[in-house]
């Protein structure tokens, strides 16, 4: 086998490239997978190369081979200058956040943010003199009228947590950088492969690496890419911090990598299918899923994102809290936890209305986050069969 020249992998397709990314099989013995590196000091052969130029690995807080494997993978996927790995997603926020941010700056975060985020934002970021305001996710470039001669930096997520509004993210960061600003997204649900975050304007890419990219719910990571403007602010914090990831993680992560394609293809299929499904359900008063018309930002989701994953919301008519426990408690395919993202099925009950400010949340019912996993469809149909008569007998 011929080594893949930079010619060959400048045209790859993204496919292609997961199954390439980040290996370096010629320094392993011809070992397919890059090895679980563990290591704390790493040793220099003299004196005159402790104080000469920096060889490849010279801590471990600073990487290793297996760290560096999946750091080159990722920024070749995610079209990225450079990518840094943090111990979870929530992690490689406040890592991004960091690189952006200093004392009284001002900072713009969408009212659809995962929960933790905003809960950085109000305790450490409030207590270190930064001053956060929540802004409509569906604003788009009327964003504008929010910056201040303060402010620094934009966070965007879209499509929003648990509400799944698709915001405008060109637009925005046509904005931004217009003004200086820095933008930041956590493109968790839609990964680099169904959106390209950097080619779309975003200065710092987050990505939960919990969820499609270890892929089995047996893992925490996050990743933060970023453009050629962020990367050496971006490495120096990441540097200053020491929050490295465990390199048990970062090698699953770099085993899930090579199949997330096939796996995010299938949840974007089946995670259709059932949003059409629920929407035709008498019990479901709406479905918030990008990939339906209707859903809010569904014509910018066209636009801008290649797939959808299989993670959506739906929203039910007026119903008790026993009628809708009734429904979940009794389903046997789905499992009721927070993270997602692995090949099994879930749901959880969720209410916006609890921490949003900028806009109000009122859908006129109770909210299901649903994720589809693997199983086949008809058997997932079957049980919420079941759990919608529960429902019914219920209420
Ligand atoms: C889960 C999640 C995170 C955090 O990931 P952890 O690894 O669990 O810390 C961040 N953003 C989004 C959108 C998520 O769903």
């Amino acid at each position: 086998m011929a080594k893949l020249s930079d010619a060959t992998r400048k045209r790859l397709k993204s496919r292609t490239r997961l199954v390439t990314a980040g290996r370096k099989t010629d320094e392993q013995f011809g070992f397919i997978n890059t090895p679980i590196y563990r290591g704390s000091t790493v040793l220099y052969p003299d004196a005159a190369s402790l104080s000469g130029p920096s060889p490849r690995f010279t801590y471990g807080t600073k990487g290793t081979p297996t760290t560096e494997a999946l750091e080159n993978a990722w920024s070749e996927i995610a079209g990225a200058a450079g990518t840094v790995l943090a111990p979870t997603g929530l992690a490689a926020i406040t890592l991004a956040l960091m690189t952006a941010l200093k004392a009284g700056d001002h900072l713009l975060v969408t009212d659809s943010a995962y929960y933790p985020t905003r809960h950085f934002c109000e305790s450490v970021l409030a207590r270190m003199g930064v001053e956060t305001t929540y802004y409509d996710p569906l604003l788009g470039c009327g964003i504008e009228s929010l910056i201040r001669e303060t402010t620094t930096t934009i966070l965007v997520e879209a499509p929003g947590s648990q509400s799944f509004e698709v915001q405008d993210v060109p637009a925005i960061a046509e904005v931004a950088h217009r003004h200086g600003l820095c933008v930041i997204m956590d493109n968790t649900w839609a990964t680099p492969l169904f959106f390209p975050p950097h080619e779309r304007g975003v200065d710092l890419a987050v990505e939960a690496g919990t969820k499609y990219l270890g892929g089995h719910s047996d893992l925490l990571l996050g990743l933060v890419s970023a453009n050629s403007t962020w990367f050496r602010r971006l490495r120096q914090t990441f540097d200053a911090f020491a929050m490295c990831a465990g390199p048990e993680d970062v090698f699953l992560a770099l085993r899930g990598l090579r199949t997330m394609e096939l796996r995010l293809r299938e949840a974007h299929k089946q995670g259709l299918e059932m949003a059409r499904w629920f929407a035709a359900r008498p019990e479901v008063k709406q479905v918030l899923h990008p990939g339906l018309p209707g859903a809010p930002g569904h014509d910018i989701w066209k636009r801008d994102f290649l797939g959808a994953s299989g993670l959506f919301s739906i929203i039910l008519h007026p119903c008790s809290d026993a009628a809708v426990a009734a429904m979940i408690d009794g389903l046997e395919l789905f499992g009721m936890g927070y993270s997602w993202g692995g090949y099994e099925s879930l749901v959880i009950p969720f209410d916006c209305a609890k921490y949003r400010t900028a806009t109000t949340w009122n859908p006129g019912g109770p909210g299901l986050r649903f994720q589809i996993g693997l199983e086949d469809v008809e058997d997932l149909q079957a049980d919420l069969d079941a759990g919608f008569a529960r429902l019914q007998a219920a209420a």
